[in-house]
């Protein structure tokens, strides 16, 4: 099912709202030329549309007119069918979540306080402003108990980032800016909190419009992609699909690069893969009934799950004795439905066990996904790709199968554990 489908499936859920720019244009005090020239554009409700572009084209400049942090020159922009000017600027930045680079936290407050901003603007009273920060917390996989009281310099990067989320997201807008919300994170940092993203959206059904510089992650998170060059001038505005694979112009052609192949694995996801269905565990369960559960099974290892389906261990047999069967400090790779096959390789390397465990919303237990699978099916996608564009035009893009060729065998997994 693509993007699309998916969104008009389930657009009775659709709690965002359309935005409308009409022939914007933004000239700053004292250059000529205009930073946005002209742009008319439709972000349909619910969707996530990812503005992509070189640095200097005019993605900020036209993301803050929608907030009216900056007043446009010329044009007009609506949310909802109502013109933005029609409200005041406080009321309206209020129905608008904005999440910029590095959580932009205030380094005095609270995680708790620095997510209640917003809601205690609107006058919620504290009892549901501090259900709703746990609730939030809860919702970008931090556990509230553990981080509401921290401060923002007690958090990683990473952990900063989806306290931004959650601040964006406080008050219920229909309608959330992000401008490179992810990009001062590390690449596996970012993947989480993409699939983070994609995972509450599918809960939420927001209008969201994310400006970024990294054609990847436009692919990856977007429902459609809007590539802007110079002045905002609109390359393409069309589904992750169709600019990989029919790109309108020269320019997005050299901004999306030569369709490469493993570009497309960003089309694929997890969710498309099948899944094996091993062995589980609850915590607290007597290992020895877990074990011979294994055992009749056919498995070598267990997977622990918490009281809400949360997967917290991932134990090989032999490793299971006493009445504890988790170890707290350390957290099984886990890979959201929501990535990427490209992202799925990446965090298999780091995993222990040729596979990674697949979770869902809220972090829930799924089933795991083997590198076997994965690489069949990447093997398949080749193929079809190839089949489609033959002759090949060569390249020096890394061939997928070169990526994993470093991958252990299960028994080498298994010794190096011993
Ligand atoms: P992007 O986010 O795509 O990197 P921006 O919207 O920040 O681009 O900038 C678009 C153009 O407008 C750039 O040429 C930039 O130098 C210029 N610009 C941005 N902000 C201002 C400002 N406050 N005053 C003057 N020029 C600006
Ligand atoms: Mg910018």
């Amino acid at each position: 099912m693509t993007a699309l489908e998916t969104t008009t499936a389930s657009s009775e859920q659709v709690s965002g709202a359309e935005i409308r720019l009409d022939g914007v244009t933004k000239i700053y005090r004292g250059q000529k030329a205009p930073a946005v020239d002209n742009i008319s554009l439709t972000v349909p409700a619910g969707e996530i549309v990812m503005f992509v572009g070189p640095s200097g084209c005019g993605k900020t400049t036209t993301l803050k007119m929608i907030n009216r942090l900056i007043e446009p020159s010329s044009g007009t922009i609506s949310i909802g069918g109502e013109d933005i000017r029609g409200k005041k600027v406080d009321e309206l930045r209020r129905t608008i979540g904005y999440v910029i680079q590095g959580g932009s936290l205030f380094p005095h407050m609270s995680v708790a306080k620095n997510i209640s901003l917003v809601p205690k603007l609107l006058g919620w009273d504290s009892a549901r402003i501090k259900e709703r920060v746990d609730e939030l917390l809860d919702l970008v996989g931090l556990d509230p108990a553990k981080y509401r009281s921290r401060y923002p310099r007690e958090l990683s990067g990473g952990q900063q980032q989806r306290v931004g989320v959650a601040r964006g997201l406080a008050a219920d807008p229909p309608v959330i800016l992000m401008d490179e919300p992810f990009g001062a994170v590390d690449p596996m940092t970012r993947q989480r909190l993409q699939d983070e993203l994609l995972s509450i959206q599918r809960e939420l059904r927001k209008t969201i419009v994310c400006v970024t510089h990294d054609i990847d992650e436009a692919i990856k998170l977007g429902d459609r992609v809007l590539i802007l060059q110079e002045g905002a001038h609109i390359a393409q505005y069309d589904t992750p699909e169709v600019v990989l694979s029919t790109p309108a112009n020269d320019f997005a052609q050299d901004f999306v690069g030569a369709g490469s192949s493993l570009k497309r694995l960003s089309l694929a996801r997890v969710s498309d893969l099948e899944l094996r269905m091993p062995t589980t565990a609850t915590i607290g369960e007597d290992t020895a009934q877990v074990r011979r559960r294994a055992e009749a099974n056919g498995d070598n290892a267990v997977i622990v799950l918490d009281s809400r389906n949360r997967p917290r261990g991932w134990p090989w047999l032999r490793q299971l004795t006493g009445a504890t069967i988790v170890d707290p400090d350390k957290d099984p790779v886990t890979l959201d439905t929501r990535a990427t096959l490209n992202d799925a390789l990446d965090t298999m390397l780091v995993s222990g066990h040729g596979g990674a465990l697949v979770t869902g919303d809220r972090d829930a237990y799924l089933g795991v996904v083997d590198f076997r699978t994965v690489t069949d099916f990447i093997e398949a996608m080749q193929r079809e790709a190839e089949a489609e564009t033959a002759p090949s035009a060569g390249g020096t893009d890394e061939h997928p199968a070169e990526r994993i060729s470093i991958a252990p065998t299960d028994e080498e997994l298994e010794q190096g554990q011993a």
